[in-house]
């Protein structure tokens, strides 16, 4: 079996040459090559990764995209962002045909009308149903090649509320230079959710259900980030939206629907369902690529520090509430630095001081000019729980569809957003069956899930549980993970 490997040490085995490079929205960290960045997540700065200088695909590329596979897009659309020692072309577009064999669309990403201008971009036909399959799917193989090129290992530990546990460990299970530990809390999760974690069985998946809230699972995460001993010991490494790979991942879909829909030669309008604003900060680096993109709309829930950001320049923390859409009920988007350091010209040192206030007081410090520079891209709009209801009944009796509440938040902000000519696309980002009760509620209709998971609430549960104790976790992992490595 191969050693584990400290990541922090990466960067002393990247080989030098013309290629990009990432460098941390804090400023300080050293700018890293592709590999080093995928394999530690986030910098040693406590900032983000980000291309030190955006990759271009020009309107003639973009032409060429139309017609094309998705998994070929893809493969055009990521390959800017690795090296070619890393990945050859060849190898690129192989792991892309993998990565996308297994959604159950021959579109993988297809796009469904709903109205004269107004289009559905289905993002859930991958094997858990929501989007975050289409860049973890990327992920879990990204990591499987990149270590069997190293010969080393790593142990992936996260905290999930829902969407990406299951999407992470089916996208790791049987990999064999890894092992995935993911803590979600006891009896908090909906059935279907904890199903399409605990049903899972492979030797290298650990599902720990901790007696405790989300946000226990997640101070205990970064407790073990923070011991370094252990992170050194068993290559700890992470797969939540801070891996730039998750970002670069999801760039993919939003070229696709594009070129499907006349880009270059039309700019569209993307409604997104906004969390961790990952996905819409995917789109942010499609045009910068250049996409065409007329608007970004930025969807939120009761949970609305974006909404009150970009439409009157107050970003201050409040109490997260549960709502339909729980994939949405964040009040600090961790992904919204990578905006913001564009948003301060790059300036890392002001990236820094801004977060410090921010983390301090909970008012973001001179949001006013930073939500006017960037409305001239953004807008966001906000529905409560009845309003998400109302938009699901609506769609499906208008259009027959049945949608998910995280979907239907995105139709709702669409449709309070002035028109300004273009197609808009709204990102349908889960299958309504991940959702049944919201969508019953709504509709009276009980969306059933598809035929591959059709028995999972019949299969066998495996799980974990822990009790809400940072030494009994690190004993867990560090006993499994060491197991892994001598047996
Ligand atoms: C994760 C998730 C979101 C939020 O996406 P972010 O990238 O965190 O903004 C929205 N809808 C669903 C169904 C999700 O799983």
């Amino acid at each position: 079996m191969c050693p584990h490997i400290a990541l922090d040490r990466l960067a002393r085995f990247s080989s030098k040459g013309p290629n990009l490079e990432y460098v941390s929205t804090r400023g300080t960290a050293p700018a890293l090559e592709f590999e080093d960045v995928l394999l530690s997540g986030l910098a040693r700065d406590g900032g983000l990764f980000v291309p030190a200088s955006w990759p271009s695909i020009d309107n003639d590329d973009i032409r060429a995209l139309q017609g094309l596979g998705y998994a070929e897009i893809a493969a055009r659309i990521v390959r800017p962002f690795i090296e070619k020692d890393v990945l050859s072309d060849a190898e690129l577009k192989q792991l892309t045909q993998e990565t996308y064999a297994g959604f159950d669309h021959p579109d993988v990403a297809p796009l469904r009308q709903i109205d004269d201008d107004t289009w559905l971009l289905e993002l859930f036909h991958g094997p858990t149903l929501a989007f975050k399959d289409f860049a973890l799917q990327l992920l879990g193989r990204l990591f499987e090649h990149v270590l069997a090129r190293r010969g080393a290992r790593i142990t992936i530990v996260g905290a999930t509320s829902g969407d990406t546990g299951s999407a992470a460990i089916e996208a790791c299970r049987d990999r064999s230079n890894l092992d995935i530990f993911m803590l979600h809390p006891q009896g908090r999760v909906s059935e279907v959710q904890r199903r399409q974690m605990t049903t899972i069985v492979a030797d290298n998946v650990y599902n720990i259900a901790l007696d405790g809230t989300f946000d226990d699972c997640q101070d205990l995460v970064k407790a073990l980030f923070a011991d370094h001993d252990l992170r050194d010991e068993i290559g700890l490494s992470a797969v939540n939206s801070i891996n730039w790979a998750r970002i670069m991942g999801q760039t993919a879909y939003y070229f696709a629907a594009g070129a499907k829909l006349g880009a270059p030669d039309e700019a569209l309008t993307f409604v997104v369902p906004t969390g961790n604003f990952g996905n819409v900060y995917s789109a942010y680096v499609a045009r910068q690529m250049g996409l065409p993109i007329s608007r970004l709309i930025v969807a939120s829930n009761r949970n609305d520090i974006l909404y009150r950001f970009f439409a009157r320049g107050d970003m201050s923390i409040s109490s997260v509430e549960p709502s339909l859409s729980p994939s949405m009920d964040i009040q600090v988007s961790s992904n919204f630095e990578r905006l913001m350091f564009d948003l301060l010209d790059r300036d890392g040192a002001a990236v820094e001081e801004a977060m410090r206030v921010f983390r301090q007081d909970g008012v973001l410090p001179d949001s006013q000019k930073l939500s006017d520079d960037a409305r001239g891209l953004f807008e966001a709009h906000r529905l409560d729980d009845d309003e998400t209801l109302e938009v699901i009944r609506d769609v499906h009796a208008q259009s027959g569809v049945l949608v998910d509440p995280h979907t239907a938040v995105g139709i709702g902000a669409a449709r309070k957003a002035p028109r300004d000519g273009h197609k808009r696309v709204v990102l349908a980002t889960a299958h309504p069956a991940k959702f049944p009760d919201a969508v019953e509620k709504a509709t009276g209709i009980r969306p059933e899930l598809p035929s591959h998971l059709s028995d999972l609430l019949d299969r066998p549960e495996q799980a974990e549980t822990i009790e809400n104790d940072v030494a009994a976790v690190r004993a867990f992992v560090r006993a499994h993970a060491a197991a892994r490595n001598t047996g």
